[in-house]
């Protein structure tokens, strides 16, 4: 079976390789050609465009940064719709809105071809060790088909219902995270400004009753001042925005998610966009 991937990025890159670790006859694209370079050295081909991916491919795998992003390489100039086989399968990972999903599916099944909605949870390590959690939407009979490779890259792979219930649940989860991160960085800020060190807030908070267990993986960030990108913090931005816009669409009113939104925004006109989102910590701290 001849898999595509389109979108090497952080995320992408990592799942892609556990594709080809696995034996699958791997065909990548990513706009910008030279982060193909590795998965090629290790032994998938590389296509010209997204068409060309999709043309090859029996399954086609995508993961972008938002729903532009995903819209451009499906429908856009040698988008790879118009080339797959009827039939195939689209599984799209990328982070993006329900109802995006559910246009994204109308338009896979005007060309006859499957489509799942299939958003990861989960950063760099689970991605490099395929140990995701993978929330997915769709029709039963193609998630029963697809569930064998989505286990090369994800260790919970999750049926959530019809086209668009896999990127649902990837809403409810990341206003958690987001808000969460804000939140532990404001009771950070606080607790320096009242005179607790750095390890003794961390030694109260961390691994206690009302922390989230992601935030002890935030630690070494905050401490060694370096918030190299594992999430990048515009992802964390477009993800409230696309939550308030479910939000929006629902009749549903969040303004705690909203308030953060516009936080990770400020922090993204202070510089901050490609740096981790837990360099909101930084951001508060100033
Ligand atoms: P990333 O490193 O920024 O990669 C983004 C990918 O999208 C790259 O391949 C990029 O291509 C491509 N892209 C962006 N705009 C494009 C456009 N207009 N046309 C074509 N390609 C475009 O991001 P990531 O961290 O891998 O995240 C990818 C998705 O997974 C996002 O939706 C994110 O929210 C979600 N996610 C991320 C994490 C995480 O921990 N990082 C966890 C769960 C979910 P170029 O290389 O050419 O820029």
């Amino acid at each position: 079976m001849k898999v595509g991937f389109i979108g090497l990025g952080i995320m992408g890159s990592r799942m892609a390789e556990n594709l080809l670790k696995n034996d699958y006859d791997l065909i990548v694209y990513n706009r910008t050609k030279a982060k193909a370079g590795p998965l090629v050295k290790k032994g998938a081909s590389l296509a010209g465009s997204p068409a060309e991916a999709g043309e090859k491919s029996d399954i086609l795998f995508t993961m972008l940064a938002n729903p532009d992003a995903v819209e451009e390489m499906a429908l856009g100039n040698d988008g790879f719709l118009s080339s797959l086989k009827e039939n195939s399968l689209w599984i799209d990972t990328s982070t993006v809105n329900p109802s995006f999903s559910k246009k994204m599916s109308m338009k896979a099944k005007e060309r006859k071809v499957r489509f799942l909605d299939a958003p990861v949870a989960g950063t760099i390590g689970p991605a490099e060790r395929g140990e995701l959690t993978i929330l997915v939407g769709g029709d039963k009979k193609d998630f029963d088909e697809a569930k064998p490779i989505m286990e090369t890259m994800g260790k919970k792979i999750i049926y959530l219902g019809e086209n668009g219930m896999g990127t649902s649940m990837k809403m409810v989860v990341n206003l958690m995270l987001a808000n969460a991160m804000v939140s532990f960085a404001e009771a950070m800020t606080l607790g320096e400004a009242l005179g607790f060190a750095q390890d003794t807030l961390f030694n109260t908070l961390l691994g206690g009753p009302v922390t989230p267990p992601f935030l002890s993986g935030k630690k070494e960030k905050i401490q060694n001042k370096n918030f190299e990108a594992e999430f990048p913090l515009e992802h964390m931005q477009k993800d409230l925005f696309l939550v308030s816009q479910t939000a929006f669409e629902n009749n549903m009113s969040l303004p705690l998610s909203n308030t953060s939104k516009e936080i990770y925004g400020l922090a993204i006109k202070n510089g901050l966009s490609k740096k981790d989102f837990s360099a909101i910590y930084e951001f508060l701290h100033k």
